[in-house]
């Protein structure tokens, strides 16, 4: 009969972003070796990608299942969390104004450093 307990199943990752590295880390820590495939051929912090912010109940929560939460925060930046949606005309469409505080709940990474991050693994 076939075998098809956990520890036995290959799982492959499409896509080396902060999804499957998340995916990959959280995965090695319930002892599972996943393997993760990335189309781009090139390791460029300064190319991978714009500033994320990550919310509270999603992105971080993720980031603590992987065992990062603590090297993350030494990495974030807490900054306004205002948000504003306009055109190239300039024509707002949405602006959302927050009230400024000290540490907000969406700190700043950017999309480079938190691949880093998630590849240096715990
Ligand atoms: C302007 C902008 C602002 C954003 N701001 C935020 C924000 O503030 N907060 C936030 O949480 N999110 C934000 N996002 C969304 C953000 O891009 C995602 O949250 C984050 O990058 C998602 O990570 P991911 O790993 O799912 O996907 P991606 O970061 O898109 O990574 C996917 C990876 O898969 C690779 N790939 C794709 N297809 C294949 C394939 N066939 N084979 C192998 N590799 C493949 C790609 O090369 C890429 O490296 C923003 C997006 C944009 C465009």
């Amino acid at each position: 009969m076939k075998n098809t307990s956990t520890k036995q199943r290959r799982i492959a990752i499409i896509g080396a972003g902060p999804g499957g590295l998340t995916l990959a880390l959280i995965l090695q820590r319930h002892g599972i070796q996943p393997v993760v495939y990335e189309r781009e051929p090139h390791d460029k912090s300064s190319e991978r990608g714009g500033s994320l912010d990550i919310h509270e109940e999603s992105g971080q929560r993720a980031i603590k299942e992987a065992g990062l939460y603590d090297k993350f925060q030494e990495l974030v930046r807490y900054e306004g969390e205002d948000f504003r949606i306009l055109d190239k005309t300039g024509k707002i469409y949405i602006d959302e104004v927050t009230e400024p505080v000290e540490k907000g709940e969406r700190p700043e990474i950017d999309r480079g450093t938190l691949c880093d991050l998630l590849l240096s693994g715990p």
